[in-house]
């Protein structure tokens, strides 16, 4: 999980009536929504900064029709489409991400935008071309997510644009098992110190869970250990040096990003060794 930062756009009534002059249908009645979309969007923007998405309100809507389709024929025809209206905004923001690496995972290649708050008509419509609402992640969070709705403070996704301080400490650790001879097995778990708010805490071990991370970096730890195999072979009868090895490789991945499964993984290693 790592921070990215927040898109800004200079004028969203322009932006938002600029897409909605591309509807064909529905665009009165669409374009009388934007003084509320422009209100709700100051309200994300707050509600987010605290945490405290869950609250917001849904939207009622006069017009089932501008529900159910105008946004999301926004999103679909007139912003992911190539070549359409805010397609240029699109790849801005998928390019946004550091590293192209997926926030919620901080391991997957970025592939697609997520509606932070779903395009649903049970969700939030109004915010489907959103900029803060789009987030770029990988295939697998992205599917793993899918259609969430927050409802709870302590089951929240961590949103990558207002959550800034996520990897100021560390609380992703790991710990080796043998059960099979030879083989270790990397068990990812999540140990929040109390320097982070007690609702964050529970939105960390919930986004860990719903995307079922552990499962995730295992596999990759077990690929990068069978990657090095031949070096701990080579220094087994050679402490110091592997010491310095798993040293050197778990403060730089902690430099970069403090919180991945790299990080945890040496420093398991290390723990061990030591
Ligand atoms: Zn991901």
């Amino acid at each position: 999980m790592h921070n990215i930062k927040k898109p800004k756009i200079d004028n969203l009534e322009q932006y938002l009536e600029n897409c909605i002059d591309k509807l064909r249908k529905t665009k009165i009645k669409t374009k009388n929504m934007i003084p509320e979309i422009v209100r709700k969007c100051n309200l994300y923007e707050k509600n987010a900064s605290n945490n405290t998405l869950y609250l917001l309100n849904k939207t009622i809507f006069d017009d089932e029709i501008v529900q159910n389709q105008s946004f999301k024929k926004l999103y679909d025809n007139h912003m992911s489409k190539q070549s359409s209206y805010a397609y240029d905004l699109y790849n801005k923001l998928l390019a946004s991400a550091p590293f192209d690496k997926c926030p919620y995972c901080s391991q997957g290649d970025v592939e697609e935008l997520d509606h932070f708050l779903p395009k649903t008509d049970d969700g939030y419509p109004e915010f489907s071309i959103i900029p803060i609402n789009l987030v770029p992640s990988c295939h697998r969070c992205n599917h793993k997510k899918h259609e969430f709705i927050p409802t709870n403070k302590d089951k929240q996704f961590i949103h990558p644009y207002f959550i800034n301080n996520i990897n100021d400490h560390r609380w992703l650790y790991c710990k080796i098992d043998y059960k099979i001879e030879n083989k270790p097995t990397f068990i990812f778990y999540i140990n929040c110190p109390n320097e982070i708010e007690t609702s964050i805490q529970e939105c960390i071990n919930f986004q860990f869970n719903k995307l079922e991370l552990a499962i995730l970096y295992s596999k990759n730890a077990a690929n990068e250990y069978a990657g090095i195999k031949s070096i701990i072979d080579k220094y087994q009868e050679d402490k110091e040096t592997l010491i310095q090895l798993y040293s050197d490789k778990a403060k730089s991945y902690e430099k970069h990003i403090r919180n991945s499964w790299q990080t945890a993984m040496y420093y398991a290693l290390l723990e061990e060794i030591s």
